[in-house]
């Protein structure tokens, strides 16, 4: 008797959809149907090189980090990365300076004699080495300092609340105090805006990745095709990594999203800024600045920044500027949320997963971590997979 090979349909190519695919393909020898309504693979880690030699994020800066092992050894199977540790600056009254707050910030900000008042302070009560909420400073009346509550005060109005309004469309009285528990300060000199222990960007571009993903002689990519145009009859199973409340015409509502729009500049300078994302709080409608050649050290005697504004996305404005980005995780959305989230329980053989089928602000890796659990989940049909299952070598997997 032949094996049958079940059929599987995957909507959407980008790291969700990417690794479902490999997963069925490479592991359980299926077929694979990939389909994407972009004209391309990759969804919004997309990437391509331009005419100055430079990779450019399109959709914005994308950062592989993690603290799952056994994930950074997946997707090291598929490329090879660099050793880079993001950093991030702000403007703050024109200096540019990094974030998050550390010494080196507050050395930055206020005049040497200050700053060391504010360091030796904050080193005494805190130790070094540590990291804590500004809230801390606020809401312990018995660690209450005059200078440390200026500095709380301080970062929350010059780092904190106008950020939050740009990202979010929100009025500060809209603004939870309680928010500002993300808001930290370490009492070290660390830079890095991440302190994941494995950091990096693929050396070939993220696109080149799932490329290498995807490539399989049981997958068959089909872009620039919307699942509305499929006939669905024949597959055994749908992975889903769309937006879950088109998959149900928004029969419980919209679901809201904050939309990033990017301004490209090609700048005849070396550098533009001395970090890969310079955020600007207070001063501009842009949020941020992306330089695209700090990520792969990319060398050419110009440069290309981008420049993002961020807006409520619009459903049914085609506009390339308005897309789905960050979820807006208030409690109507929530609400919403749970009741496509019930819905999508009564279909049979459909899974939702991804940024946009499960409503949710994944990074990367949270992203491959959820696709790998989806793919156990029929693998062990919900038996508890061992760990290392996780990440069984794939023959066929492909490194640039
Ligand atoms: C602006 C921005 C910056 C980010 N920066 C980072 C970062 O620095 N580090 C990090 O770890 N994470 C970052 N993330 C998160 C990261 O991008 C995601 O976790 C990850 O890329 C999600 O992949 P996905 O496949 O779930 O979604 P997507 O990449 O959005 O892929 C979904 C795909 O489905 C396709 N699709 C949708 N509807 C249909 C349909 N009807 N028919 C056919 N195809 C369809 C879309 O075209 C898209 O290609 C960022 C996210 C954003 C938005």
């Amino acid at each position: 008797m032949p094996q049958i090979k079940r059929k599987n349909l995957v909507v959407g190519a980008g790291f969700s959809g990417a690794v479902i695919a490999e997963r069925l393909a490479n592991i359980l020898k299926e077929d694979v149907l990939v389909i994407d309504k972009n004209p391309y693979t990759g969804g919004v880690c997309h990437d391509y090189k331009d005419k100055t030699g430079i990779t450019i994020q399109e959709f914005g800066s994308h950062i592989f980090h993690t603290n799952f092992e056994y994930i950074w050894k997946y997707i090291n199977k598929f490329t090879k990365f660099n050793t880079y540790m993001h950093k991030v600056s702000a403007s703050i009254d024109g200096k540019e300076t990094p974030i998050p707050v550390n010494f080196n910030t507050i050395y930055d900000i206020f005049s040497p004699s200050f700053a060391k008042k504010l360091e030796d302070k904050l080193i005494k009560k805190y130790g070094y080495n540590n990291k804590i909420s500004i809230l801390e400073f606020k809401t312990k009346p018995f660690l209450w300092d005059k200078d440390l509550d200026f500095l709380a005060s301080y970062i929350y109005e010059k780092l904190f609340i106008h950020l939050e309004k740009k990202q979010w469309n929100m009025q500060p009285y809209d603004i939870s105090p309680a928010l500002a528990y993300k808001v930290f300060i370490k009492t070290n000199k660390d830079d890095r805006y991440f302190e994941d222990k494995y950091q990096g960007i693929p050396l070939n571009g993220y696109s080149k990745l799932i490329e290498n993903l995807l490539h399989n002689e049981n997958i068959k990519i089909l872009t620039g095709v919307d699942f509305k145009s499929i006939d669905t009859n024949g597959f055994d199973r749908i992975f889903y990594t769309g937006p879950i409340d088109e998959f149900f015409e928004y029969k419980y509502g919209v679901l809201g999203y904050r939309s990033a729009h990017f301004e490209f500049l090609e700048c005849d300078t070396e550098y533009y800024q001395k970090s890969a994302v310079a955020n600007y709080p207070n001063d501009y409608d842009f949020i941020r600045i992306h330089e695209f050649k700090h990520y792969l050290n990319e060398k050419s005697c110009k440069t290309i920044i981008a420049k993002e504004y961020v807006s409520d996305f619009i459903l049914g404005n085609n506009s390339v500027q308005n897309k789905r980005c960050y979820p807006v995780l208030n409690t109507k959305n929530k609400k919403m949320y749970k009741l496509y989230k019930d819905e999508a329980k009564k279909v049979k053989n459909i899974y939702f997963l991804g940024r946009l089928g499960d409503f949710k602000n994944y990074t990367i890796d949270e992203s491959i971590k959820r696709a790998l659990e989806v793919f156990n989940s029929i693998k062990y049909e919900n038996a508890e997979p061992l760990v290392s299952a996780l990440y069984e070598d794939p023959k066929e997997a492909v490194k640039d």
